[in-house]
């Protein structure tokens, strides 16, 4: 697994880098292997990777125990949930100056170079993390998060005005809802047009801004938000909530909901089909019966036929994961494992002394085998 590889190397910075020169190593690479840039399947899994290390090289706790236990120890002392736990993406991506936005390649450039193509004052999209089951993904789910946003300011309904203020032109444009820097280089002085921060481009501001959200036309909230998870979904899938991200005057971004399938305690997934093990008793492996198997709905009974070997699968069709876009379930698959008592009662012994011989006659009397 990716986990018990080298950080440092993975974001290409010594061991004694600060934690200045790791955000610079993050951001290039986040920036070349983000998945809406770099959509092959080797940037995306490389994109994984370099999240995890920054996830832990950028928290001195993390790093102080990483650099302590070396990359072996850490993995098994911190599961992939403990690495990510407290990782904001959007924060980060935020912070770093990184738009991505509705997640487009187009408004990562923007940002990149200084001025969105998208309005400035748009709200920005969030992403979120979702630990499901494999039950839930089975059979899909409704779950509820608790999102921290940017919701529409309820005093001013978002315009970020104190209720009654008067229209007035805006300040810091005035008027004009574009402000022209002028900065100097080499190659002569440029002309830089943003949109006015103040008035979102539209030049008009208000007297008074709002008391609640000091006239941002938004405030930070922490909400519950119902997911609906259909069946069938797979790690790293990302479910879009429109509008749910930030509020912005220009709109507001939206909610990416990323799956992240938990492992599960008998079950092991493959496609739309499970996999699991269930014990056979030898008597009933040589002379044939039933035996209860773990499903996704509980305890079934299946057939086992008479003479059944050792490792043999078992398909029960339809038992697995409904598929994402429809055309029923996958099946689960269940090997036999059979089970060999490790001590006998002194009449067992002497039955199964029995059977053996019985073997031994039969052989003497066809003088076969
Ligand atoms: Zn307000
Ligand atoms: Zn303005």
């Amino acid at each position: 697994m990716t986990m018990a590889e080298d950080y440092y190397s993975i974001l290409g910075v010594s061991k004694d880098a600060s934690a200045d020169e790791i955000k610079r190593a993050y951001r290039n690479l986040a920036l070349q292997l983000h998945p809406d840039r770099n959509p092959s399947k080797e940037a995306g899994e490389k994109f994984r990777e370099v999240n995890a290390a920054y996830a832990v090289l950028s928290d001195p706790e993390k790093r102080k125990q990483y650099d302590a236990y070396g990359p072996a120890g850490f993995s098994q002392h911190y599961s992939e949930e403990d690495i990510f736990r407290g990782f904001n993406f959007e924060q980060i991506f935020r912070d770093m100056g990184i738009n991505i936005g509705g997640m487009g390649g187009e408004e990562m450039f923007g940002s990149l170079f200084g001025q969105g193509m998208r309005s400035s004052n748009a709200g920005q999209s969030i992403l979120y993390r979702i630990d499901l089951t494999l039950e839930q993904i089975a059979k899909g789910a409704q779950q509820e998060i608790s999102v921290k946003h940017v919701r529409r300011c309820d005093r001013c309904e978002g315009s970020g005005a104190e209720p009654g203020s008067k229209v007035v032109k805006c300040p810091e444009c005035s008027g004009r809802g574009q402000v022209v820097t002028v900065t100097t280089t080499i190659l002569g002085r440029m002309q830089t047009v943003t949109t006015c921060g103040r008035c979102g481009g539209k030049g008009r501001s208000y007297e008074k801004r709002c008391r609640a959200c000091n006239g941002k036309g938004g405030v930070v909230a922490t909400e519950k938000v119902t997911v609906t998870i259909p069946a069938g979904v797979n790690e790293g899938m990302r479910l879009r909530l429109g509008g749910m991200g930030d509020f912005g005057p220009g709109g507001s971004g939206d909610l990416y909901v990323e799956v992240h399938e938990l492992r599960h305690s008998t079950f092991t997934r493959e496609g739309y089909d499970i996999h699991a093990e269930v014990k056979v008793p030898f008597y009933t492996a040589i002379l044939g019966g039933s035996v209860s198997v773990p499903t996704l709905d509980g305890q079934r009974e299946i057939t086992i036929g008479e003479g059944t070997q050792q490792g043999k699968t078992i398909v029960i069709r339809g038992a697995g994961i409904t598929k994402l876009r429809g055309g029923g379930s996958g099946d689960e698959i269940v090997t036999v494992n059979i089970e060999i008592p490790r001590s006998l009662s002194q009449q067992q012994r002497e039955l199964i002394e029995r059977f053996r011989e019985s073997g031994q006659e039969g052989k003497r009397r066809f003088g076969v085998f």
